[in-house]
């Protein structure tokens, strides 16, 4: 797949907020908060969008909600609550194609989203 900004921000290529990384998982700062607590949580392994997500892809997922659940404890926000987003493809705002779950809080957040 074509390389990403994300991809770069993985392999440490270009610089990010990195709040959390281990073996497969990197979470970083938005660098535009739409939430005081804005946060990508991303697997290294560069996947295109949740469309592409294949059954072997079954654990990494498992990671990656992991992963956001342990920042969300971090950041204090896991006992007010906080919300999980995933954007597929255009018609959802996927900007940056590489897999990337928001993680956002710090505010009440209004249900439906626009
Ligand atoms: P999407 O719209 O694809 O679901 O979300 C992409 C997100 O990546 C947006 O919220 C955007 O602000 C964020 N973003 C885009 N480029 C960069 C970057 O270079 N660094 C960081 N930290 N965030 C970025």
């Amino acid at each position: 797949m074509m390389d990403t900004i994300f991809g770069k921000i993985a392999r440490g290529e270009i610089p990010a907020d990195i709040v959390y990384e281990d073996e497969d998982v990197v979470a970083f700062r938005d660098l535009h908060p739409q939430a005081p607590i804005h946060i990508l949580v991303i697997p290294r392994k560069p996947i295109r969008t949740l469309n592409d997500l294949e059954a072997a892809d079954a654990e990494l997922v498992g990671r990656l909600f992991l992963a956001a659940r342990k920042v969300a404890e971090r950041e204090g926000i896991a006992a007010a609550g906080y919300r999980t987003v995933i954007n597929c493809n255009a018609a959802a705002g996927q900007t940056v194609f590489h897999l990337h779950l928001h993680l956002l809080g710090g505010r009440p957040l209004r249900w439906p989203p626009g």
